[in-house]
């Protein structure tokens, strides 16, 4: 694989993806509809690198090669001679198949073709090419520079080579994989959201109140936050979305969203992005 990484989605993950691959050599191309969206993307890169200088893990020099190693566009044929793409665009299976099948006949048959989908199947993802053996899900977790998981997803075509390259590049920047097999929410978001979903079903019929349920689970189970304070952190919509997609592809019914996750995201209390949520948050 050639050292050219193209991100497409400068938001919440694909800036960070950008600056782990930047950390560890590689050249990225960050893709975007929008300047606008491309101007925060890399402003929250140069935070993310002025901290780790604070803590003297990196020097101003170092920091500013990151920086100057990831080259924003709006075009997405910036992203023609990438020996792989990670696409962190909005969760949605029509936007992702449609932009897969650009990236498909954009670029050369040797690149690889990755997502970051959060629950979306990389196996329908992939159908949307020519080249379903090269295309993986390569699930970062939220904040990328910081989490050390990466959840490869191997979709029905994924050629057993591609994930063997992709689990070397995430250990190459640093992070650890974990191969799992294409499947709704794959195994993080499988566990992880029925738990949150089951907390708001708890603050829903009166167990307890929000903070009594958070800590709970941060002081029982040894949680770092708490599952309410957690959603928040997702986004409610995200979380709202995820479960739809459990109920729906799983077909059971204890995959049902909560009602009043329902009722929150219809109010647009969707947490921390929009100042509140199961709690209340200063914007920044
Ligand atoms: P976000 O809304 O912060 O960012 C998405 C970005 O994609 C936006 O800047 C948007 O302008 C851009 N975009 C939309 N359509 C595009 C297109 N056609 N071409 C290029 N860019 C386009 O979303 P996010 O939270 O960063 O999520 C991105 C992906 O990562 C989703 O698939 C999500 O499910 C997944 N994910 C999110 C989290 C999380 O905690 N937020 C964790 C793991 C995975």
């Amino acid at each position: 694989m050639n050292r050219k990484v193209g991100v497409v989605g400068a938001g919440t993950m694909g800036n960070g993806i950008a600056q782990v691959f930047a950390m560890a050599g590689y050249d990225v191309v960050l893709n975007d509809i929008d300047q606008k969206f491309l101007d925060k993307g890399l402003a929250a890169v140069k935070k993310s690198l002025g901290r780790l200088v604070e803590k003297a893990k990196l020097t101003q020099d170092a920091a500013d090669a990151v920086l100057a190693r990831i080259k924003p566009s709006q075009d997405v044929a910036a992203l023609k001679d990438c020996g792989l793409v990670v696409e962190a665009a909005t969760e949605n299976l029509k936007l992702k198949c449609e932009l897969f099948c650009k990236l498909d006949s954009l670029c050369g048959p040797e690149t690889i073709l990755a997502t970051n989908t959060s629950t979306i199947s990389v196996t329908a993802i992939a159908a949307a090419t020519k080249r379903p053996g090269k295309v993986i899900g390569m699930h970062f977790m939220n904040p990328v520079p910081v989490m050390q998981l990466v959840e490869v997803v191997r979709g029905l075509g994924t050629l057993p080579a591609v994930t063997d390259e992709i689990v070397a590049l995430s250990k190459e920047l640093g992070k650890t994989p974990v191969v799992v097999n294409d499947s709704p929410g794959f195994v993080s978001n499988r566990v992880l959201l029925p738990m949150i979903n089951e907390a708001i079903f708890c603050l829903e019929t009166g167990v307890a109140d929000k903070e009594a349920i958070d800590t709970v689970m941060k002081l029982g189970m040894n949680h770092p936050i708490g599952p309410l304070a957690l959603a928040d952190l997702i986004g409610l919509d995200v979380c709202l979305a995820i479960m739809n997609v459990l109920h729906t592809d799983l077909g059971d019914s204890k995959y049902r969203p909560s009602p009043l996750l329902k009722r929150m995201v219809a109010a647009g209390y969707l947490g921390r992005k929009t100042g509140k949520g199961f709690y209340e948050y200063q914007k920044s």
